[in-house]
């Protein structure tokens, strides 16, 4: 198992945003998390990715607990993702944003600061090719020297994703990345979502975008008030009936 969620609780004061989450994704999958507002999704996605320290429960990636860990820890451990609002340094080119993601995978050692050392430079060549690569497999590297804020949305929100897969994570979490998409740039976003699971990366995503959902994911969990109230294949959520009652309210 790549993740696993086991018990995960999380508790702000009087409220339980999180309540005894169990969630397993597997190598491969793409995950939707799915739930109305305030359910817990995001919440999840922080303690994850180390933002948040949950009250109780453990995180398992691939084998050892990272719950408590520190963000960074956690990245270079395999772990990237985006946020539910485009967090780019605007003014910075493309390039420089993606090389901000890939930051990570840089050994700190004083020795290579003082003296360019030759590994140093290996590792900076090897992570130009990269982040080259990526620009080229998600056709953005005519862009390369474009200033972020200058682009159009759709596509900074993919420099978003783009910059998350410098890290060369093997888990990416996906927060609603259709979220003020037009349908062209949604249709778009899907391909974009499939290439990255062909890359061999596991997805995990919260999106509202419902169609995005039940054509991309092999798997959907539903939150309710922190809860998880259903899982399976888009065909057996978009029939349970505790799911339809959830989102219409009923
Ligand atoms: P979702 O992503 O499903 O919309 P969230 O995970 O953002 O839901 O929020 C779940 C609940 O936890 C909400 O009631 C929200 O107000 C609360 N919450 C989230 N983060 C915090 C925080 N840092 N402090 C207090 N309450 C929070």
């Amino acid at each position: 198992m790549l993740l696993e969620c086991v018990n995960l609780t999380m508790k702000f004061g009087g409220l339980t945003a999180v309540d005894h989450v169990n969630l397993k994704v597997q190598a491969g999958d793409i995950i939707g998390l799915i739930g109305p507002n305030g359910s817990g999704k995001t919440t999840i996605f922080n303690i994850i990715s180390g933002l948040y320290k949950p009250t109780t429960g453990q995180v398992l990636f691939e084998g050892s607990d990272i719950a408590r860990r520190r963000p960074d820890f956690i990245t270079k451990a395999g772990v990237a993702r985006t946020f539910q609002n485009i967090r780019l340094f605007a003014d910075m080119t493309v390039w420089e944003n993606i090389q901000v993601g890939r930051h990570c995978r840089y050994r700190q050692v004083l020795w290579d600061d003082m003296f360019h050392t030759s590994r140093q430079a290996a590792e900076e060549r090897y992570a130009n090719q990269y982040i080259y690569e990526l620009l080229v497999l998600f056709r953005m590297d005519h862009l390369k020297d474009e200033i972020a804020k200058n682009l159009p949305y759709g596509l900074q929100r993919k420099l978003e994703i783009i910059r998350a897969l410098a890290s060369e994570p093997k888990l990416v979490l996906l927060d609603e990345p259709a979220a003020g998409m037009n349908p062209h740039e949604t249709k778009d976003l899907m391909d974009f979502i499939l290439k990255i699971r062909d890359m061999g990366i596991t997805i995990l995503v919260v999106e509202h975008d419902m169609k995005l959902v039940m054509n991309l994911c092999n798997r959907i969990a539903v939150l309710n008030y922190g809860k998880k109230i259903a899982e399976g294949s888009p065909r057996d959520i978009q029939s349970n009936e505790e799911v339809i009652k959830a989102y219409l309210g009923k």
